[in-house]
């Protein structure tokens, strides 16, 4: 059979008409030179986001079942006119939804796993010479019940499909034209990535970058390289794939990759906690209860068995947190409860960060020399965080960029 190739468009991709006619002509250039064709598609422009307001206008908690269902017909949309439009210029095409293309999930509503593919009818109607259009971000139970997968789950379903299906890779059309040293808009000389690891995308991804997390760790799991391009066409994109033979590794060792950042981080202090066992659990444990996600988390030494504990959350769960943690601050003994909602966080990301030493040192200083202080300290194996102060951001990424010279092929 002939190669597989798996091509994503996303909503900006498929916006309108003359952008749907466009992929569509794309795709079948992809399927004349040869290969046999899954295309997965979002949902139209901002359709899945009109969606949500529809259901919120109709009730303020919409069934999460339901809300699926309703989701789910976004990508139906953008799945059935590109069929139609390869169709009208001469391909033989199908549409499926997700249920019909054998993706199966778990029933966690608005952010479903999935956890089985049947690639029959893919293939199936791959085998009878069609190009295969499977609808994005959704699947269905065993109960068939349709669910979705988190937003932006749509890069999730092409992996998944390449893996299943063995495709040679998995091509990403998207509005931007692949993964940056880092963001353009703040960086105005940020350089376009030829390849980056997937961990490296990881910890880009959940920094700012736009993939959906699952999509990277299922390709790093099953090894399916993802090429990420513009759709609009014309220059290389960024290729997401593990480096496999010496030379390639070679090419980004040592080094750092790329700088991200995050706004809107806000951030918790218990002041003079007794220093004993189960204080921590006491805290995080109620949060989590609360479905808080906490972040950064800092707990400083000190010599009158006291310690201060610091941790950060988005700014939009402050509120939350702190009325759970305010309640537990008096159980555990705390002294003062304090909080700065005003701060944001940039990270330095590379693999190869491990073995150089002096990348923290350059970090640190860069920063200073740039006036920026530093309110907090996470590493990773191959990342680096600073929590600064919100406004101060744009500064730090622009300073970061230019002391490890991303700006230089
Ligand atoms: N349409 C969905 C969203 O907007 C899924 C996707 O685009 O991948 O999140
Ligand atoms: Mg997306």
């Amino acid at each position: 059979m002939a190669a597989v190739v798996v091509q994503k468009y996303g909503g900006t991709s498929v916006g309108d008409a003359e952008k749907i006619r466009r992929a569509a002509e794309r795709v079948a250039t992809t399927r004349r030179g040869g290969a046999a064709v899954v295309v997965v598609v979002s949902a139209m422009g901002d359709a899945t986001d009109r969606l949500i307001e529809l259901a919120e206008s109709v009730t303020a908690a919409p069934d999460p079942r339901e809300l699926d269902m309703l989701l789910s017909t976004g990508e139906l949309v953008s799945c059935a006119l590109m069929a139609m439009a390869l169709r009208d210029i001469g391909e033989e095409a199908v549409s499926m939804s997700g249920a019909q293309a054998g993706i199966r999930t778990d029933a966690a509503h608005g952010r479903a796993s999935i956890i089985g593919f049947d690639p029959a009818p893919v293939r199936r109607a791959l085998d009878a010479g069609r190009i295969v259009i499977v609808a994005g971000f959704q699947g269905v139970t065993e109960d068939s019940d349709v669910t979705t997968l988190g937003r932006g789950g749509s890069d999730t379903t092409a992996v998944a499909l390449a893996a299943a299906l063995e495709a040679e890779r998995c091509e990403v059309y998207t509005d931007v034209d692949g993964i940056y040293t880092a963001d353009p808009r703040v960086v105005p000389d940020a350089r376009k990535l030829a390849r980056i690891g997937c961990e490296e995308m990881l910890e880009l991804a959940s920094y700012g970058a736009k993939m959906h997390p699952r999509s990277i760790e299922l390709a790093a799991w099953r090894n399916v390289p993802i090429l990420v391009a513009s759709s609009a066409g014309g220059v290389p994109g960024t290729l997401i794939h593990d480096a496999e033979t010496e030379a390639e590794s070679m090419e980004v060792a040592n080094k750092v990759r790329g700088v991200t950042y995050e706004r809107g981080v806000a951030r918790i202090t218990l002041r003079a906690v007794p220093d004993r066992p189960g204080v921590a659990a006491a805290v995080f444990q109620p949060l989590a209860e609360a479905n808080v996600s906490v972040d950064t988390i800092v707990q400083n030494a000190s010599g009158e068995r006291l310690t201060d504990l610091s941790f950060t959350v988005a700014r939009a769960d402050l509120r939350a947190a702190l009325e759970v943690t305010r309640r537990v601050s008096e159980s555990v003994g705390a002294q003062q409860c304090v909080s700065n909602d005003g701060l944001g966080q940039v990270s330095i990301v590379g693999a190869g960060m491990q073995n150089a030493p002096g990348v923290a040192a350059l970090m640190f200083s860069a920063l200073a020399d740039a006036g920026v202080n530093i309110e907090m300290i996470t590493t990773s194996q191959i990342r680096i965080t600073c929590i600064v102060d919100e406004p101060k951001v744009d500064a730090a990424v622009r300073a970061l960029h230019a002391a490890f010279e991303l700006a230089d092929d």
